[in-house]
């Protein structure tokens, strides 16, 4: 066959599935989804989207999680409506994106309803079989069937549908099947799939670490493949990605695959060279991450600064233990700065996150140096303790220092040295407080200026 030929068939047969395949329907009594378990803003969308005589489905994250029995993140739905008919039924609709208009229908301060129409994966301009050309996705926005949204999904875990109208699960993409077996797989060529959006590389790793799933084996292989590329990706989508690597207590699986898959050479390549040279599977690392997984430090979700810093604390001391760094302090400083300033600017990291991460990372001397003695007729290393503890980033470093204690790469005993410093400190604030405030009150008591009497009005007998 003439190369030419090959090509066009190529482009022919990129269908990802066959493209008349019926699809799976599963029937309210075939699966565990009650309705009692969505949102019901979610649902309240897709019965006016159904009252009105459109398609309306409950699409990708929100139908897998479900079916896992997890509390999904978010809600997205699917219709045939057009976005300009969506806005017309919703009064709280606001239409966004330029190339692909959704419509965001939200629900009071923080919900928002992802409604968008069906649409369909572009056929590459480019010839998908050259591995040098560029066939990242740019054009996004056709609309389409049903099926063809859901072959659009990057994994067959994501594109399940849920229908109101008769409570079944549309399934177009043996996403069914790989659910139960705890499979991440792509919906078509993964090589072409990552491709034409590097992004979802990250996303495979970040199902496969968050769900405990396994990558498929050619999903895994075009990884390995095509990990160069994830350079490619828009820095904003990937910082956001990098944020998600680190919730719902799933960092360490997560870093550890984006290791093992060479993605982390390309996005981290300083953590990557350090981990190499550290002992592997067995690097430090995996401990600080696993410690803030655990949740066990600090309350609420971890702060930016606090995931770069889980992420660098080690290869950061590692570096000042070989330039011998770690004893001086001003060497130490300007140390973390010079290896934060590629990491943060490759990752657009918000100038405040940066800022944080640099005083947290420094901070740790100056925990560390709590227990030294403090030199005769001189000044304790670091300054007053008690002034440390008022300023804005004790929290922060101390959280980073109680991970390191965790990770063994601290001493525990300075974590509860520095812990007893903070609550009598605290202990102090608070009774100077009360002390200041009966002052106050007292203050006022003697001050307080003599209310007059008023005369009662003196029984006159009117003058004539
Ligand atoms: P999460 O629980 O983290 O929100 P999610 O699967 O819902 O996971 P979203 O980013 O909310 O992920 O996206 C919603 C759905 O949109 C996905 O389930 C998937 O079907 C589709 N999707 C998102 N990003 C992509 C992408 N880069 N390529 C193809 N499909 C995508
Ligand atoms: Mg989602």
């Amino acid at each position: 066959m003439g190369k030419l030929h090959f090509r066009a068939l190529l482009l022919v047969c990129r269908p990802i599935m066959p493209r008349n395949r019926k699809p799976v329907i599963r029937r309210r009594s075939e699966h565990t989804i009650s309705r009692k378990d969505i949102d019901e803003d979610a649902l309240r969308v897709m019965q006016r989207l159904n009252r009105n005589g459109h398609k309306a489905y409950l699409v990708g994250g929100g139908v897998r999680d479900l079916l896992l029995g997890r509390n999904p993140k978010d809600y997205d739905v699917s219709t045939d409506a057009e976005p300009q008919q969506i806005k017309k039924l919703f009064r709280n609709c606001f239409l966004v994106g330029r190339r692909f208009r959704l419509a965001h229908i939200r629900f009071g301060y923080h919900k928002i309803i992802e409604t968008s129409t069906f649409r369909r994966q572009p056929d590459p301009l480019a010839d998908p079989s050259d591995p040098n050309a560029c066939i990242m996705s740019r054009d996004d926005n056709e609309y389409g069937t049903p099926a063809e949204d859901a072959r659009r999904r990057d994994f067959t875990i994501n594109g399940l549908f849920y229908d109101l109208k008769d409570f079944s699960i549309i399934d177009h993409v043996g996403g069914l099947p790989d659910l139960k077996k705890g499979m991440i797989r792509s919906i078509g060529d993964p090589g072409i799939r990552f491709r034409e959006d590097p992004v979802r590389m990250l996303r495979a790793v970040r199902f496969a670490s968050r769900l405990g799933f396994r990558i498929e084996a050619r999903t895994r292989k075009a990884i390995l493949k095509h990990y160069p590329e994830i350079e490619k990706a828009a820095p904003a989508r990937l910082l956001e990605e990098i944020y998600r690597l680190f919730a719902f207590h799933a960092g360490e699986p997560a870093f550890f695959l984006l290791w093992q898959t060479k993605l982390m050479s390309v996005l981290f390549p300083e953590v990557d060279a350090y981990v190499n040279k550290n002992g592997k599977d067995q690097a430090p690392i995996w401990r600080f991450l696993a410690a803030l997984d655990s949740g066990e430090h600090w309350r609420g979700d971890p702060t930016p600064a606090l995931m770069f810093a889980a992420l660098l604390c080690d290869p950061i001391q590692k570096r000042a233990e070989v330039l011998g760094a770690v004893a001086d302090r001003t060497a130490y400083a300007s140390l973390v700065e010079d290896l934060i300033a590629p990491i943060s600017q490759r990752n657009r990291m918000p100038k405040a996150a940066r800022y944080r991460l640099i005083r947290i990372l420094v901070d740790q001397q100056r925990l560390d140096a709590v227990l030294e003695p403090t030199p005769k007729g001189g000044r304790r290393r670091g300054g007053s303790p008690s002034r440390f503890v008022n300023q804005e980033s004790f929290p922060e470093a101390l959280t980073l220092l109680e991970l390191r204690a965790a990770a063994g790469t601290a001493d525990p005993q300075v974590v509860v040295r520095w812990n007893e410093l903070a609550s009598s400190v605290l202990r102090e604030a608070r009774s100077s407080e009360r002390t200041d405030a009966a002052k106050d009150a007292a203050a006022k008591t003697r001050s307080k200026p003599r209310r007059r009497r008023r005369r009662k009005p003196r029984n006159e007998t009117p003058r004539d």
